[in-house]
């Protein structure tokens, strides 16, 4: 077994490959940006070398850099992770020129699954399933016109070199292939450099279910079962689970086999995920090949769940050249495991990435990168940045239980307990989505975001009452902390009628709003929000929380108060409420300026208007990508274009204008 590696990775990939180094008595070596020079997974291995900038292409994509610190620290092989180099064969092969262990399959087998239209070809000659369509050389948009009239619509063009749920169109009828086509060569070009595309029946209402292989160089194969990933926006994963609910033993079997076959046809070695759209008939399903995966998966721990087996273990022994630990009939499906990627975005607002830093970043109570009933894996720690410069994803909560519903179950329950402050997240939107109807009923397939959005967007989980009631307990609490119990201390408390009470004043949900305590003869309070009627409160400190008792509502809350804001959850969710104090003059809201800036580092994608158009507001006017997602730059108000500061493809900075409206 190696003596010491190198991670050529950050984040939660990093620090999970460590853990598991470390567990084998591997010592490790960490890589490092820039912004990075003091995260977590520096602090998780056992030596570090600084690689360059912030951004991916001066660091983590600097692959002399890292076989040379690899080289330097006497490292024997390097562990991609996934993204970044993870499946670039040029990568694995100059590993292999530079006498490290390339921890990942043979450069030959990345390259030969590397575009999807190539590896297609493959696995018809292997005999795998494929989904009706075009895959083929000849990119003339007259033969591909006709192909997709001959395939059916609707149909989806991707770009071959395509990834992360990027470079796809759906086309419904034969009239709009033309333009789509058109739209689909431009953004592959500037995101793969390749417009290559193939062109295949648009599967309706389809799961996607992907099946984990691991080879070992003696030729020995293995499928770990499946993982549903059905749960997508933007074609890219949000809930992971596995076994696949409504799956056969029969069904299994087959899909495994096929799995086996495709990494067989390109001798692949190591840990790989065979990725198939499953079309339902009813109970039947239909399984079709999309592509491989000739990595890790951000999904594999659910697969250790169910299986009990240690995926980086797996890999490593396989690059150390043991064979495969088990082989098929050792193979068992233990309970039912469920993963929720926690990102920085804002759901309500089309999963805008989010960045900022955790000001609050508490997690349920569980051990860290063990099996166990709650596992989470991540990469940060509380008080670190989530930046622009690397994807939205915070942490990865796994979850196993005996059956589906417990699964689910303790998923509700250790997300009601992630608790983080300083940016948006899409916590409360994975809440909904796990209790929703369609995912309950395990209901799935990739339209059930959009079936379900009804209740998954724009909810308010915690209502005025129970905030202002919250954030009035809290405060009281903050002061009695500070300065003894002495409700008349504070400069706004007043005393009628032999009642002593005090004002608040708050901002929820963008309203104002008013809240009256009333200190009545007894000790007692009572609380009326917003001019109902008066509601005895009552409040102690429990165990990590505030015991509230607001009217006929009971409530364990943890308020976290940041500057004049109090983020309060409860285990119906969280809400923030912000005090306005009563003796400081009301702020003039600052004007919304005509400014039209990025929101975030990233690349022009393109505007869609010119100098002299006139815009309306909301009227969109700009196209942006940052954080492997595109963002549309709206008008905040009616004006005219006055000049484009940008052109298409040009890098900005946050905060950069990239057009001048004038009124
Ligand atoms: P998967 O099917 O495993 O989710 P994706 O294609 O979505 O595969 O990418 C895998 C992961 O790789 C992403 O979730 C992300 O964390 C990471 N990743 C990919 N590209 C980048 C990048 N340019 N910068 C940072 N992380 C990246
Ligand atoms: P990527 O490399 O971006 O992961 P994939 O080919 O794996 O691209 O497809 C990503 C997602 O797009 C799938 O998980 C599925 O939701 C959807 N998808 C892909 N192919 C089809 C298809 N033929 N019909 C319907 N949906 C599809
Ligand atoms: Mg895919």
């Amino acid at each position: 077994m190696f003596k010491k590696i190198l991670i050529a990775n950050r984040g939660e990939i990093a620090c999970r490959v460590a853990a598991t180094a470390c567990r084998m008595a591997i010592r490790t070596v960490a890589v490092y940006s820039d912004a990075d020079a003091h995260a977590k997974h520096v602090v998780a291995c056992d030596e570090a070398v600084h690689i360059g900038g912030s951004a991916p292409r001066e660091s983590y994509l600097q692959w002399e850099r890292i076989i040379a610190a690899a080289k330097a620290t006497g490292a024997e092989a390097i562990h991609p992770g996934y993204g970044f180099l993870s499946e670039n064969e040029a990568f694995a092969a100059a590993c292999a020129e530079a006498g490290l262990v390339f921890i990942g399959p043979p450069a030959s087998a990345i390259q030969a699954m590397g575009l999807k239209a190539e590896s297609k070809q493959l696995m018809e000659k292997a005999g795998v399933p494929l989904v009706p369509g075009y895959h083929g050389h000849d990119q003339d948009p007259a033969l591909l016109q006709r192909e997709a009239d001959r395939i059916g619509y609707p149909v989806l063009i991707k770009a071959s070199a395509g990834g992360g749920g990027k470079g796809m169109r759906a086309v419904e009828k034969s009239e709009d292939f033309a333009a789509a086509l058109a739209s689909c060569q431009r953004e592959a070009r500037n995101s793969f450099g390749d417009e290559a595309v193939l062109v295949e029946k648009y599967v309706l209402r389809p799961r996607h279910i992907e099946i984990q292989v691991f080879g070992d160089a003696h030729g020995n194969y293995v499928w770990l079962f499946e993982r549903d990933c059905s749960v997508q926006r933007r074609h890219q994963k949000v809930l992971e689970e596995a076994p696949a609910p409504g799956m056969t033993e029969a069904m299994r079997k087959r899909m495994g086999e096929a799995a086996v076959a495709a990494a067989r046809a390109v001798d692949y070695v190591g840990a790989g995920t065979v990725e198939f759209i499953v079309e339902q008939r009813g109970k039947e399903m239909n399984f079709f090949f999309m592509e491989m995966n000739t990595r890790l998966q951000v999904e594999h721990p659910v697969t250790e769940a169910i299986t009990g087996l240690d995926l980086v273990e797996w890999q490593l022994r396989v690059a150390a050249g043991q064979p495969l630990p088990l082989q098929q009939a050792d193979l068992r499906i233990h309970g039912h495991a469920i993963e929720a990627r926690i990102c920085a975005e804002n759901p309500d607002n089309n999963f805008l990435p989010a960045t900022g830093s955790l000001q609050v970043y508490r997690k349920p109570p569980h051990v860290e990168f063990e099996r166990g009933p709650v596992r989470i894996d991540d990469g940060v720690r509380e008080g670190d940045a989530i930046s622009p410069f690397y994807d939205s994803m915070i942490a990865k909560l796994i979850v196993h239980g005996a059956t589906r519903e417990e699964a689910l179950a303790r998923l509700d329950a250790a997300l009601a307990a992630t608790h983080i402050v300083g940016l948006a997240t899409n916590v409360q939107f994975l809440r909904y989505v796990v209790k929703s109807r369609s995912f309950a009923e395990a209901d799935l397939d990739t339209a059930l975001i959009q079936r379900e959005q009804a209740v998954l967007f724009d909810q308010q989980p915690v209502g005025l009452e129970l905030a202002a009631a919250a954030a009035v307990a809290k405060t009281l609490l903050d002061e009695q902390a500070l300065a003894g119990n002495d409700p008349f201390s504070r400069r706004d408390g007043w005393r009628s009628h032999g009642v002593a009470g005090r004002r608040f004043e708050f901002d929820f949900g963008g309203q104002h709003q008013k809240a009256e305590l009333r200190y009545l003869h007894d000790g007692a309070l009572q609380l009326a929000v917003n001019g109902s009627a008066p509601a005895p409160l009552a409040f102690r400190v429990g165990e990590g929380c505030i015991e509230l008792q607001h009217g006929e509502r009971r409530v364990r809350a943890v308020v976290y108060t940041t500057g004049e804001t109090d983020h309060v959850f409860t285990p119906q969710g969280a809400a923030a409420i912000v005090s306005v104090d009563l003796l400081a003059h009301a702020s003039e809201g600052a004007a919304e300026g005509g400014r039209l800036t990025a929101p975030m580092p990233g690349k022009v994608v393109s505007f869609s208007v010119k100098a002299g158009d006139k815009v309306a507001k909301g009227q969109p006017l700009a196209v942006m990508e940052a954080m492997k997602m595109e963002h549309t730059i709206a008008a905040p108000a009616d004006g005219t274009v006055a000049e484009l500061l940008y052109a298409p493809g040009d890098q900005v900075a946050e905060g950069a204008e990239l057009l001048k409206l004038a009124a």
